[in-house]
């Protein structure tokens, strides 16, 4: 055995009087945002009849979400000379990019195993309320979640403990009695799950975990692994 997984799942046996809480983050975790973002941006350069390279350009200019989106626009805008305002092309994103993430089906089975199983299930996420909460609905995940907290709409963000905080107290839970975080980011995921006093289980995609860090309890190469690791250490 791994002695990451070793590690984790001796702390999963013996704190029997941690709560069965797990929190979600949610693009590049729940959800392949990289891939979502690759089909929005196919259809954007097919529907605004752009060059053969605007969809890599679409792409690399996203900053992997972390670009704020007025100024996403602003530079789309202007790099393909669009009459569109950057309000406008951001309002049809809005409508548009959540329809092109999805979360397998299998995943979504994990989900309910995991609800039946007595897990209490909330989604942590940085960004606008109303572009995650249309992915939320549009990937169905909606349906297995007992609460979710947004930034824009809490007011507070990760690696911050308030936002944690605020996502358990949304899905009726206390960070006191501990609970898990699974995530892609190593610093708002992983960090931000260590040092609200949560166990942590980190999406590698294809990374290796910088080796001056605390590493996380367990790392997997994508949710369904992660989740299949929380089933395999419940007891139903
Ligand atoms: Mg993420």
């Amino acid at each position: 055995m791994h002695p990451l997984r070793e590690q984790a799942t001796k702390r999963l046996l013996s704190r029997p009087s941690q709560q069965r809480l797990l929190l979600l983050d949610l693009d590049n975790t729940i959800v392949d945002r990289g891939a979502g973002l690759l089909r929005w941006a196919e259809e954007f350069a097919r529907e605004y009849g752009l060059g053969a390279d605007a969809v890599e350009w679409l792409i690399r200019a996203d900053e992997d979400g972390l670009k704020p989106r007025d100024h996403y626009f602003a530079e789309v805008r202007h790099r393909f000379a669009l009459l569109a305002t950057p309000g406008d092309l951001h309002h049809a994103y809005q409508a548009r990019y959540p329809r092109h993430m999805h979360c397998p089906q299998p995943v979504l089975d994990q989900l309910a195993r995991l609800r039946d199983r007595g897990w209490t299930i909330g989604v942590i996420t940085n960004g606008l309320t109303a572009t995650q909460e249309a992915v939320l609905e549009h990937t169905g995940v909606i349906a297995y979640l007992d609460g979710w907290s947004i930034s824009e709409a809490e007011g507070v963000r990760k690696p911050d403990t308030a936002h944690f905080e605020r996502a358990a107290s949304r899905c009726g839970r206390s960070l006191n009695d501990g609970g898990w975080a699974i995530g892609d980011s190593i610093d708002a995921d992983i960090r931000g799950g260590q040092n609200a006093g949560l166990s942590t289980i980190w999406i590698s995609r294809q990374r290796t975990w910088p080796i001056s860090l605390p590493p996380p309890d367990h790392a997997v190469g994508d949710i369904a692994e992660a989740l299949q690791f929380m089933l395999g250490h419940t007891e139903s």
